[in-house]
């Protein structure tokens, strides 16, 4: 009798089915929260491949797991604990098909590192502004499975607004070509937008094309040292007034979290005195360095002596630049070295942001003292990551066994009056499953279960994740 891991070998080689050996790339989320263990990994190289792949496991009645570069947040690409589920790795899908200059369009295959995305990009002197600290692992399939946001979405949006077109194997194994560079295309329902964050649950994006944009003439970077978020915030609104679509960045990182990174990572630079808040921002112009540079300056100038900023440092070089980028990125590689914590990826309206911290802030402290909030994110965006360590020197294994439950709840709950989501650019997965099923609409969440009834009605794509 020919078994499903014949007919995968028969289908993408034998080498390309893993089932032995060290597994734990695969089988092991970043956070190391999570460890599943897949009847298979698979490694098509095509695809007509993928096609095959699903259209077996379908037949055979067997979940898809889809997993890009394993970087995701919320469990949603490592498979469940049964043995049973085929782990399907986009890692050979990694062909840059093409780039349009005139038409400022890149198509590339879902497993292609973003980074290579943006050299590609790079090399054809053009910009592709999707960027987040993980870059270096994560994928463009996984990145629009996700929606992912990042660094710059202030002024390019996330990466559901840089696609234009997919190519997705769908759960019955066919391929749907829908990879289009038109900015306009009102032609029937919007099924990109469909499958763009939808987390693996619905297809397997196998290849998209993707939004390009010139590249800057010059790019400069600064850190502004404020006293609370209500001055980063008007930092904030002070940047756009004065640079426009020239302000690319905007970030914003607590004290604790900066603390961690002096701690964990020595080598890098700390420019200002420690501050209760300390903003990145990022500015971009097409014209000069000159010019950009006495406006970045102005703009700083005026926030300091209208006491918004207590101290500035604009980086004098693209090295110096990159170091300022480091530290940031650098936040949760610190976080991930102290111990276990609490993740939440809240969004809020920008003018909501100060007030719930304030608020959120002193609840945690009462209810658990001590505890460590590194909260840094992307202001511009009205999204922060609103983190929760134990208390220095406590046992973080059983602070995050015994309090995360309530931890969260006191957070969740006090983004609702505000207007604010549980989750912001992390995606659902299986960490916030249970949320989702309680914090969104009735509505909202039956108009889910019959999208993914239509587009999947034998569940097989990435089962118990997002509903
Ligand atoms: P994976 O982790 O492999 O998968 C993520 C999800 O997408 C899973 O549900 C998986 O099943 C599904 N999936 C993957 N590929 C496909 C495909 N081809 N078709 C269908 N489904 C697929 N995220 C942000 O949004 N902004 C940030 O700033 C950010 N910073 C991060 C920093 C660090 C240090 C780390 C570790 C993560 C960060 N993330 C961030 C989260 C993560 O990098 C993103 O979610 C990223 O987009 C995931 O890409 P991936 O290829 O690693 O996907
Ligand atoms: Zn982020």
């Amino acid at each position: 009798m020919t078994t499903l891991l014949d007919t995968l070998r028969r289908i993408v080689g034998a080498p390309q089915v893993l089932t032995e050996g060290d597994l734990s790339a695969y089988t092991h989320d970043w956070r190391r929260r999570w460890q599943g263990r897949p009847l298979a990994v698979v490694r098509p190289g095509s695809t007509a491949e993928v096609a095959a792949v699903v259209r077996a496991c379908a037949a055979a009645g067997t979940a898809i797991v889809p997993q890009g570069g394993n970087t995701g947040l919320v469990g949603g690409g490592v498979p469940d604990t049964s043995g049973t589920q085929v782990l399907l790795s986009t890692g050979r899908l990694n062909r840059v098909r093409g780039i349009d200059a005139a038409n400022l369009t890149l198509t590339a295959e879902a497993g292609c590192v973003l980074q290579a995305v943006q050299q590609a990009a790079t090399d054809a002197g053009l910009l592709f502004p999707l960027s987040l600290a993980a870059e270096g692992s994560c994928t463009l399939g996984g990145n629009l499975a996700t929606n992912a946001g990042g660094t710059q979405v202030l002024r390019w949006g996330n990466a559901r607004e840089l696609c234009l077109g997919l190519e997705v194997v769908t759960a019955e194994g066919e391929v749907w070509e829908g990879l289009t560079g038109l900015r306009k295309d009102n032609t029937g329902y919007d099924l990109r937008d469909l499958f763009v964050g939808s987390e693996g649950t619905l297809g397997i994006i196998t290849a998209a094309t993707m939004k390009l944009a010139p590249l800057p003439a010059a790019t400069m970077t600064a850190f502004a040292a404020c006293r609370s978020l209500d001055d980063c915030v008007e930092l904030l609104n002070r940047a756009r007034a004065r640079l426009g679509s020239g302000l690319t960045g905007f970030e914003v990182m607590g004290r604790h979290a900066l603390d961690l990174v002096a701690q964990h990572f020595a080598q890098l630079p700390r420019p200002l005195p420690q501050a209760p808040w300390t903003a990145l921002l990022e500015h971009s112009d097409t014209e000069g360095e000159q010019a950009a540079r006495e406006r970045f300056e102005a703009l700083l100038g005026a926030a300091m002596e209208a006491g918004i900023v207590t101290d500035a440092v604009v980086a004098e070089s693209v090295a110096q630049s990159n170091a300022l980028w480091h530290v940031r990125e650098a936040i949760p590689l610190a976080q991930a070295e102290e111990g276990p914590n609490i993740k939440h990826d809240i969004s809020l309206p920008v003018s909501a942001i100060a007030a719930f911290c304030e608020h959120t802030d002193a609840l945690l402290l009462r209810h658990f003292p001590g505890v460590r909030l590194v909260n840094f994110g992307h202001l511009g965006d009205g999204n922060l990551h609103y983190n929760v360590q134990s208390p220095a020197g406590g046992d973080a294994g059983r602070f995050l066994a015994e309090c995360e439950h309530e931890v969260n709840r006191i957070v969740y709950d006090a983004l609702v009056p505000h207007g604010g989501s549980f989750s912001a650019e992390h995606g659902i997965g299986v960490l916030k499953r249970d949320e989702l099923a309680a914090r969104k609409s009735p509505v909202a969440l039956a108009m889910m279960r019959k999208v993914k009834a239509a587009l999947d009605p034998r569940g097989v794509l990435n089962p118990g994740r997002v509903l």
